[in-house]
């Protein structure tokens, strides 16, 4: 047995994790401040409800950048004065137990590899979509990190527009579809949710706006296709559950391929779901 947490702005979400699926949970809320003491005490209060009897390790996905050997957080998205921290060697200390720290679209991913869409495959493409664009490479059945643990970034892949991005960088494809600008256009419109926005996209009002973001998500899997040649492509997170996504999606992927490339790899949405990055992040331990 091992323990995954997945970490979040709002919520610190966790299990025990066996043979590939969760038998225990624990969700508390993530600290107002979201400083690094707080949230550690309440990442160490999660896993000490869960138990520690029989727990072999415990994994944690991140919101963020992680040093190249995995032991300390570089900077997370929207959790201030992380940056540098020792969450690893803090927690195992506090624990007694080997901690392991993933990015959470990696875990993700993992998770997928373990029990789910991903189970079977060695490569494949992980997109998460929420609130930006979180990306996760499968390659030769591993997870790519890149020179200094940064790689898989498929959301801010750039596209031709220059629309600043909350990373610093400019003309990335989550600046087109994520669901702080889907929210945005919500509040610009009067429309009440994101999902009934989607539901109007045939309507003339709002069709250019979905042609536009549509057409942004078409380019990131096109050109994660063209550079990794994955077995497929999987979508997980809240916007991937907007109904008929994939439909409206994978002809304007198709359009884009080159000819050695098609037929496209087939694009799946996640089967796990929030538990994906959990089941993921407890087998971080178990990870070559
Ligand atoms: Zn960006």
């Amino acid at each position: 047995m091992d323990i995954g947490i997945d970490l979040g702005g709002h919520k610190i979400a966790g299990g025990i994790v066996d043979g590939g699926g969760i038998v225990d949970r624990v969700k508390i809320p993530t600290p107002e401040s979201r400083y690094p003491k707080d949230t550690t005490d309440a990442l160490e209060s999660a896993v000490r409800e869960l138990g520690i009897d029989g727990v072999r390790s415990v994994g944690i996905g991140l919101p963020g950048m992680l040093s190249r050997d995995r032991r300390s957080v570089i900077g997370l998205t929207n959790l201030p004065l992380w940056e540098n921290y020792p969450l690893a060697d803090v927690l195992e200390e506090r624990l007694s137990l080997p901690v392991y720290l993933e990015n959470d679209a990696n875990c993700a991913a993992l998770g997928e590899m373990r029990s789910g869409q991903g189970a079977g495959l060695s490569d494949f493409v992980m997109l998460t979509l929420g609130t930006g664009i979180g990306g996760a490479i499968v390659s030769g059945g591993r997870l790519l990190l890149g020179h200094r643990g940064l790689a898989g970034e498929l959301g801010h892949m750039a596209l031709l527009h220059r629309k600043p991005c909350k990373c610093g960088g400019m003309g990335h494809g989550e600046t087109l579809f994520s669901a702080d600008r889907f929210d945005e256009r919500c509040l610009e419109t009067g429309v009440a949710s994101v999902p009934k926005l989607w539901s109007l996209r045939e309507d003339h009002l709002h069709r250019g706006f979905w042609e536009e973001a549509l057409e942004a998500l078409a380019c990131i899997v096109v050109s994660s296709i063209h550079a990794l040649d994955p077995q497929a492509v999987i979508l997980s997170g809240g916007l991937s559950n907007l109904p008929g996504l994939v439909a409206e999606l994978s002809p304007l992927v198709d359009l884009r391929l080159a000819n050695p490339f098609r037929p496209g790899p087939p694009i799946l949405i996640s089967s796990l779901g929030g538990d994906g990055p959990i089941i993921g992040a407890a087998s971080l331990g178990r990870t070559p």
